[in-house]
């Protein structure tokens, strides 16, 4: 019988410590990730709300003004998530976004999955492509500075779902592309989002989510990913959008269900968890992450944040694609990054801080990154 590989033997001394460092300096205490990968056709969206043409020197021109915040911003960002264009782009005075990140010590992280396609047969489930030529890319940008990647599947909460099937297919597409990513010096962030549309209670998102996290360590263990140099992006358990009694539940029941789901699932050599906001709004996404830091529990591992609509729409509001409102944009910006630093050490005081866009919900339906 052949003799087992073991978890990351494969990998160089060298090799397991870079991935273990980037990984542990992604989640240093009071600090997580700007999800800023917004492929070309949901930055769309976002600008269609203020009312600002999709270009590409509109794109870039948003991302500069994350990117140009004040350098107060890395108290609280360790890392930032990039679209394929925009790890290529430059600020007006010409220094690419890579240096500029590098530079202030906010790790650059690449986005790499094509997005989701429909498993045929089963109930408008999906798995996510773009693992044929992974190796490649993950490479390329690990050349051009990348340090970190991002692969997002997603499951569905149904009656009937999610299948077997999906689980089985997605948990072991992440650990696909969680070992090509180490094979190539780049951290793998594995994203199993279990989305939160649907009538559910907290119950059932905690059974559901605790499933999906099982088979995925299974699958990575599977794979020999060296989980060291790893981090997960679960969705935090909480109740469905729809679910009629939604507003009685408290952050404080969302942070347990959370922690017990990973405590249950999560293997304690994964040295964090970096949360989606899932369509939370900036305020829930904030308080709940909050409670989560607060919750007095066995909690091994850095639990962070990793937001993407939750750290931008009050920036976008305040921004509405003009240069004289960039400055607005910016200190939005730094706002939410401040209060989601403190959140993330449990330290976020919420009397009165809620504005009028921090409030709204985020929720999309059915969401495509
Ligand atoms: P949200 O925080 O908007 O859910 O997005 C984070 C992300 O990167 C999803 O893939």
């Amino acid at each position: 019988m052949a003799t087992l590989t073991s978890t990351g033997g494969w990998l160089t001394d060298a090799a397991k410590r870079e991935l273990r460092e980037t990984a542990r300096a992604i989640v240093a205490p009071g600090k997580g990730l700007l999800a800023a990968d917004e492929s070309t056709g949901t930055m769309g969206k976002r600008f269609a709300n203020i009312g600002v043409e999709n270009t590409e020197e509109n794109r870039r021109r948003y991302r500069q003004l994350l990117f140009t915040c004040d350098k107060s911003m890395t108290n609280s960002i360790s890392g930032a998530i990039l679209f394929h264009e925009t790890l290529y782009q430059k600020t007006d005075s010409g220094t690419p976004f890579v240096k500029l990140l590098t530079d202030m010590g906010i790790v650059p992280g690449i986005k790499v999955d094509k997005g989701v396609v429909l498993l045929a047969g089963t109930n408008s489930e999906t798995t996510t492509q773009g693992m044929d030529d992974l190796g490649k890319r993950c490479k390329q940008y690990y050349d051009d500075g990348a340090r970190f990647a991002k692969w997002r599947c997603v499951l569905k909460i149904g009656e009937h779902t999610p299948s077997p099937v999906a689980i089985l297919e997605n948990a072991n597409v992440l650990a696909r592309y969680a070992s090509t990513c180490q094979q190539n010096g780049l951290v793998p962030i594995v994203e199993p989002e279990v989305l939160p549309d649907g009538t559910h209670d907290l119950a059932r998102c905690q059974t559901v989510s605790e499933k999906v996290l099982a088979a995925v360590y299974k699958a990575l263990s599977d794979h020999h990913v060296y989980l060291e140099g790893t981090l997960l992006k679960p969705n935090m358990v909480t109740p469905g959008m729809e679910c009629p009694d939604r507003s009685s539940y408290k952050p404080e029941d969302i942070a347990l269900a959370t922690v017990t789901a990973l405590q249950r699932t999560m293997p304690a050599a994964v040295p964090g968890v970096t949360f989606l906001s899932g369509g939370q709004s900036e305020e829930e996404a904030s308080r709940n992450l909050n409670a989560i830091n607060q919750l007095d529990a066995n909690k091994p591992w850095a639990l962070t944040f990793s937001y993407g609509r939750a750290l931008q729409a009050s920036t976008l509001a305040a921004w509405k694609g003009k240069d004289e409102l960039l400055k607005a944009g910016q200190e939005a910006f730094l706002k939410r990054a401040t209060i989601n630093g403190q959140a993330a050490a449990g330290k976020y005081n919420p009397e009165g801080a809620s504005g009028n866009a921090a409030g709204e919900s985020l929720h999309v339906a059915n969401h495509m990154y």
